[in-house]
């Protein structure tokens, strides 16, 4: 079997006061294996905020072939402590780390010799087929095809490119069900519904504002589900997990106009009573555009506005104006 753990964030990192949301990503990770056979458990220790030998004692209980780590610079400390502890309860055990940090610098992850491999980029594809050569089953590929995927060869590091999904639509909905969904912070900011969840539609970012890594992960080229599918994952939530409302967390909700249009039409022509959120830049709303967004229930918009003075804009790179903020307003 294969157990997904995230880490949990240093108590007084900003992280460590901010809302305890589910991990999307390792759920996508876990759906994505589910999907390709693999038994798949997660402990989402950002929740459960264990001391790591309590890790080791669940790690010894569910004895993995392969433990997959979400990692990024917050918790990175304890996924190397984790990574020690899986090493020492089951010395045989495969240990994959995915995530911002080691998508940024996997060398240096794989300086630690407790973890075997840096998966880069987005996680799905590459830990489906790592965990197929891990497990030797007979369609693995060699090590050396997997893309996305940083390993220890003699005394160097290898990294095989990550390569993007184009059609996001092929992905499985995000393994909530091994999530103690109820244990999660359900209510969002500025939405009266509740509960509320999360979900994520959007990857990828053509802008290049200097402060942002996203392009690290998601890539230059942005991509997004289709206006079904996201109807198809809303109806999920709400029959499954009683979803009154929706945060669309993530970059640029409304970078393809046209879909964010249909994705409106969509909600009122099915009936669907939803309260919800987005993400976006100032640049990429109209006003026909958020009358539209409106009327199909969004309650709330975050806008990455940054800066009020232009100079600090042009200096973060940021691509808008003032006169766009107040417009937007
Ligand atoms: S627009 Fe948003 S996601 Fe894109 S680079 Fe800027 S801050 Fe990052």
């Amino acid at each position: 079997m294969i157990l997904l753990i995230n880490p949990a964030v240093p108590p007084d990192s900003p992280w460590g006061l901010s809302k305890l949301l589910p991990p999307l990503g390792l759920a996508y990770v876990a759906a994505a294996l589910e999907q390709a056979d693999f038994q798949v458990e997660i402990f989402d220790n950002y929740l459960h905020k264990k001391p790591v030998d309590k890790i080791k004692e669940v790690v010894e209980r569910h004895d993995p072939e392969i433990v997959g780590i979400g990692c990024n610079s917050v918790n990175y400390g304890q996924c190397v402590e984790i990574a020690k502890a899986v090493k020492e309860a089951e010395p045989s055990c495969k240990i994959m780390v995915g995530g911002p940090h080691p998508s940024c610098v996997p060398e240096s992850v794989l300086a630690h010799k407790e973890i075997d491999y840096a998966v880069m980029g987005e996680g799905e594809r590459a830990a489906v087929e790592l965990a197929k050569y891990i497990t030797k089953r007979t369609e693995a590929t060699k090590l050396s095809n997997i893309l996305g995927v940083a390993y220890r060869y003699r005394r160097e590091v290898r990294k095989n490119p990550p390569a993007l999904i184009d059609d996001l639509d092929e992905l499985p909905f995000p393994a909530r069900h091994l999530l103690q969904m109820d244990r999660y912070d359900r209510n969002i900011e500025y939405l009266d519904e509740k509960p509320a969840d999360v979900m994520n539609v959007v990857r990828g970012c053509p802008y290049n504002c200097r402060f942002c890594e996203t392009k690290k992960i998601w890539g230059y080229k942005c991509r997004a589900f289709s206006p079904e599918r996201i109807i198809n994952e809303i109806r999920h939530l709400m029959d499954n997990y009683g979803s009154k409302g929706v945060y669309f967390i993530g970059d640029n909700f409304t970078i393809f106009k046209d879909k964010t249009l249909e994705f409106c039409r969509l909600l009122k022509a099915r009936g669907i009573e939803l309260e919800w959120a987005c993400d976006t830049r100032v640049d990429l709303v109209s006003k026909e555009l958020l009358k539209e967004m409106k009327k199909a229930g969004c309650k709330t918009i975050w806008f990455g506005v940054e800066s009020g003075s232009p100079r600090i804009l042009e200096k973060l790179n940021k691509g808008v104006t003032i006169e766009q903020i107040k417009e937007a307003f």
